[in-house]
C-alpha cells in the first residue's frame, strides 16, 4: 500500500523547480517513496482512516497540495498554483488520478481547501469546500495525533491554530493576514536580496555564526535593512538568520495568543524551511514535534479526511431516510400507566427487584405487586448515590441508591427489595438498600454453576426467598401457582424471542431501543397484561415489509444497560445511523433466551433456568457465556460488535479479555467502551463509535 508522491507538474508553465516550499516530503527530489497509510497517518488513528476513495485539494497561493486516499493507499502531488485556480487544481488531480491509475468516477468525496478553495468546482465529484484552518488542524492531528498547537505558514500568511487532541476540530486560531512579514512572501523577498534561492536561504542561514537584529519585520523596511547590512559586509548567512529569526519572533507572538502549547505542528509551504523551523525552535524553547510525512501536505490530508467524514455522514443520512423505523411509543405509554399504577396501588404489597437472577415466577405467584428498579442512568442519581457508597462502584449501583435518596415516586412506593446478586456490589447495595431506605433480602447465586451442590444451594436460596415473599404478603405459596407463573413467563419469552427474530431481516422493523422498550415492558408488566400486548405488537411488527437498504448491524455486549441508560444506543442509531440488532446484556434479549421447565419440581426448575441462562460475567464458567455471545452474533448476522461495561465494574473489566479475543477469532471486528453516566466522554466515545462504524461500512461495502 505505497504512498507516491507525483513530481510537481511541468504543464502549464507552474513549475518553479528551485522553490524549496515545495520539496518533496522524502527529501529526495527525484524518487516517488513508498509509504503505507500506516507510514503517513498517526498509528493511533490509522483505524480511523476508511478505505473509501477520497480527495483533498489545498490551493495554496503558492503551490496546490492534494492526498487521493484509496483503498488504503496515500497518494501525494504539488504543482505550482498557476494564474487560473481551477486549472491548477485539474492537474493537480489528474497527477494523482494517473498515479493511483483512477479515474474522477472512482472518488467517492472530495473536500477543496486553501487560499484558492473559492474557486474550486468539482463538478461530477461530491464535494465540500472548507477553511484551511479546518484542515490544518484535521490534517496535523492525523499526522500526530498529540497535536494541540500548529503554526501555519503560508505563502500570504501565517496562523496559529489551537487543536482539539481528541477530535483534530480547532479550538480557537489567529492569523497574521494584514502583512507579509512572517510568511513565505517576506522570506523570498529577503531571499532575492541576499542573492538565494528560496530553496537555499534556510540551510544557508543554518551555517551564521551570528544573527543580527532585523528591526523591522515589514518587507519594505527589511529591504533597507537587508541592503545596509550587506553593504557593512554583513556575511550574507547572519542576515538570512536575522531574517528567520525576526520572522520567528512575529509567529512565537502570534502562537502565544492561542496560547503556545507543546506537541507544536509546523504545516504549511515554509514548514519545510529549515532556517524557520530552527529558529521557531529557539523562540519557543521546545522542538517542534515531527511528522511522519512532509508537513505542507497537512492541509490536503485534512481536506481528504473531512472528505472522508463527509461521505460517512452522507451514507447514514441515506440509510436514515431508507429505514423503517419502528414506533413502540404505546408500548413506552403502558410502562408508564403500569409504573403509576404501582405507586398508587394500596390494595398490595408491593415488591421491588435489582439483578435479573432473582426469579420473576416467584414474584408472580406471590400476589405482590412487582417492579425491576432501573430507571438509572443519570450522573445526579450517581452524585447522589456516591453520599452512600463514598468509595468505587459502578454507576449503575450508585444510581440505584441515588434513586432511593431522591425518593423517587416508585422508590418510595416499594415495601421490599429482593435482590439474587452475582457481584460484590450487588449485594453492598442491597444492605445499603435494608441500612438506609427500605427492608431488603439478598440471595446469593453460587457462582459456579457447574460445581457440585450449587443447584441445590440455589433452590434453597430460592426457597428462602419464598418465604421472605410470603412474610411479606401473608400468602402461601403454592407450586401450582409458580408451575403456573413459569407457564406465563415461558409465553412472554417466546413473544420477546419472536420479536427479536425479527431484528434477523436485512432491514429489521425495529430498532435496539425499541427492543429493549419491549424488554422493559417485560420487566415491568404483569405477565396477564403483558402478553397480549407482545402478540399485538409482534404481528404488527411483523407485517412491516423488509425493504430498504441494509443498514450497518451491530451487537452491544457487556453489562447492564439500565433503563435511563440510551447514551451509546442513541449515539449508534441517531447520529451513526447504525442499528443494533441484538444484544446480550441482563437487560438485553439474553434473559428471554431460555425457557423454565414448566414440569416436576418448579423450585429445582427455577434453580436450573436460572444458573444456566446467559450468566453474569461473574459467573463461572465463563466460556460458555462467551460462546452463547459469540453465537449470537452469528445468528443476528452481525457487522460488528460493541462490548460496553460501566467503569469500575470488576465483573465485565476483568472478563473482557475473554470476550474481546474470542469475537475476534470469530471474524467480528468488536470495540471496547468502558462508559459512565456522565457526558463528560460522550464526544471520545462518539468519536471512537463514527471510527468504528466508518471501518465497518467500508467492510461490508468491499
Ligand atoms: S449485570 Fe449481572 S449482577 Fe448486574 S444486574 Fe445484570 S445480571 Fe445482575
Ligand atoms: S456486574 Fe458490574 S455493572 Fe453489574 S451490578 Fe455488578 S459491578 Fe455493577
Amino acid at each position: 500500500m505505497p504512498a507516491r508522491s507525483a513530481q510537481p507538474s511541468s504543464r502549464s508553465g507552474t513549475i518553479r523547480p528551485d522553490t524549496p516550499d515545495i520539496a518533496k516530503h522524502s527529501g529526495q527530489d527525484n524518487e516517488a517513496p513508498m509509504l503505507s497509510i500506516q507510514d503517513v497517518i498517526d498509528p493511533v488513528l490509522v483505524e480511523r482512516v476508511s478505505e473509501a476513495t477520497v480527495l483533498g485539494l489545498d490551493i495554496g497561493s503558492r503551490a496546490a497540495k492534494g492526498v487521493l486516499l484509496h483503498d488504503g493507499e496515500a497518494f501525494v502531488a504539488k504543482v505550482w498554483t498557476g494564474v487560473n485556480m481551477q486549472v491548477t487544481a485539474d492537474e493537480l488531480l489528474a497527477d494523482l488520478l494517473g498515479l493511483a491509475n483512477l479515474s474522477e468516477a472512482d472518488i467517492d468525496y472530495a473536500v477543496g481547501t486553501g487560499y484558492g478553495r473559492v474557486a474550486l468546482r468539482f463538478d461530477n465529484i461530491p464535494s465540500e469546500i472548507i477553511t484551511e484552518i479546518a484542515c490544518h488542524a484535521m490534517g496535523a492531528h492525523f499526522l500526530n495525533a498529540a497535536t494541540r498547537t500548529i503554526v501555519d505558514i503560508g505563502g500570504q500568511d501565517s496562523k496559529a491554530i489551537q487543536v482539539d487532541p481528541d477530535t483534530g476540530k480547532v479550538a480557537k486560531f489567529i492569523m497574521n493576514d494584514k502583512c507579509a512579514a512572517g510568511t513565505g512572501r517576506f522570506l523570498e523577498k529577503a531571499a532575492a536580496l541576499l542573492d538565494y534561492t528560496v530553496k537555499e536561504v534556510g540551510p544557508a542561514s543554518l551555517e551564521a555564526s551570528s544573527h543580527p537584529q532585523i528591526s523591522s519585520q515589514c518587507t519594505v523596511f527589511a529591504e533597507s535593512e537587508i541592503i545596509s547590512l550587506r553593504a557593512r559586509g554583513v556575511p550574507r548567512q547572519d542576515i538570512a538568520a536575522g531574517i528567520h529569526f525576526a520572522s520567528a519572533r512575529r509567529v512565537r507572538n502570534l502562537v502565544s495568543k492561542v496560547p503556545l502549547q507543546e506537541d507544536l505542528v509546523f504545516t504549511g509551504g515554509v514548514s519545510n524551511n529549515a532556517g524557520m523551523k530552527h529558529a521557531l525552535e529557539v523562540l519557543i524553547g521546545f522542538p517542534i514535534k515531527p511528522t511522519r510525512i512532509d508537513a505542507i501536505y497537512a492541509g490536503a490530508l485534512g481536506a481528504a479526511i473531512y472528505a472522508q467524514q463527509f461521505l460517512t455522514e452522507r451514507r447514514r443520512t441515506l440509510a436514515r431516510q431508507t429505514s423503517t423505523g419502528c414506533d413502540v411509543s404505546d408500548v413506552t405509554a403502558r410502562i408508564a400507566l403500569a409504573e403509576a399504577r404501582f405507586v398508587a396501588r394500596t390494595d398490595v404489597k408491593k415488591a421491588a427487584y435489582l439483578c435479573n437472577y432473582t426469579p420473576v415466577e416467584l414474584l408472580g405467584a406471590s400476589g405482590a405487586a412487582f417492579i425491576r428498579l432501573l430507571k438509572c442512568g443519570s450522573s445526579e442519581d450517581v452524585s447522589r448515590g456516591e453520599r452512600i457508597t463514598k468509595s468505587v462502584f459502578c454507576d449503575f449501583t450508585k444510581a440505584v441508591l441515588g434513586q432511593f435518596e431522591t425518593k423517587t415516586p416508585v422508590n418510595e412506593a416499594v415495601d421490599q427489595v429482593f435482590t439474587f446478586y452475582t457481584c460484590d456490589a450487588m449485594r453492598a447495595t442491597s444492605q445499603a438498600i435494608d441500612n438506609f431506605y427500605r427492608p431488603a433480602r439478598g440471595y446469593i447465586v453460587p457462582r459456579n454453576a457447574d460445581r457440585e451442590g450449587s443447584r441445590a444451594f440455589f433452590r434453597s436460596e430460592i426457597l428462602s426467598f419464598r418465604g421472605d415473599l410470603e412474610q411479606l404478603t401473608g400468602r402461601e405459596i403454592h407450586d401450582e401457582d409458580v408451575q403456573a407463573q413459569i407457564g406465563l413467563f415461558n409465553r412472554v419469552r417466546a413473544i420477546v424471542r419472536d420479536i427479536s427474530a425479527l431484528r434477523k431481516r436485512r432491514n429489521p422493523p425495529l430498532d435496539g431501543r425499541a427492543f429493549l422498550e419491549i424488554a422493559r415492558a417485560a420487566a415491568t408488566l404483569e405477565a396477564e397484561e403483558l402478553i397480549p400486548l407482545l402478540e399485538e405488537v409482534r404481528e404488527r411488527l411483523t407485517r412491516v415489509p423488509d425493504q430498504g437498504a441494509r443498514r450497518l448491524r451491530l451487537m452491544m455486549c457487556g453489562g447492564i444497560i439500565a433503563d435511563g441508560d440510551r447514551k451509546i444506543l442513541d449515539l449508534v442509531e441517531d447520529e451513526i445511523g447504525a442499528a443494533i440488532v441484538v444484544e446480550d446484556h441482563c437487560t438485553g434479549l439474553s434473559p428471554f433466551y431460555q425457557d423454565t421447565n414448566a414440569a416436576g419440581d418448579p423450585w429445582r426448575a427455577l434453580a436450573e433456568a436460572y444458573l444456566d441462562r446467559a450468566p453474569c460475567a461473574r459467573q463461572v464458567p465463563l466460556d460458555r457465556r462467551v460462546e452463547f455471545a459469540v453465537n449470537l452474533a452469528r445468528e443476528y448476522d452481525v457487522d460488528g460488535v460493541l462490548f460496553t461495561y460501566l467503569k469500575f465494574c470488576p465483573c465485565y473489566g476483568l472478563t473482557k479479555g475473554k470476550f474481546l479475543n474470542a469475537f475476534q477469532e470469530a471474524g467480528f471486528p468488536v470495540l471496547e467502551l468502558a462508559n459512565d453516566y456522565s457526558q463528560g466522554d460522550d464526544g471520545q466515545i462518539k468519536t471512537r463509535l463514527e471510527a468504528f462504524v466508518e471501518v465497518l461500512t467500508e467492510k461490508a461495502e468491499a
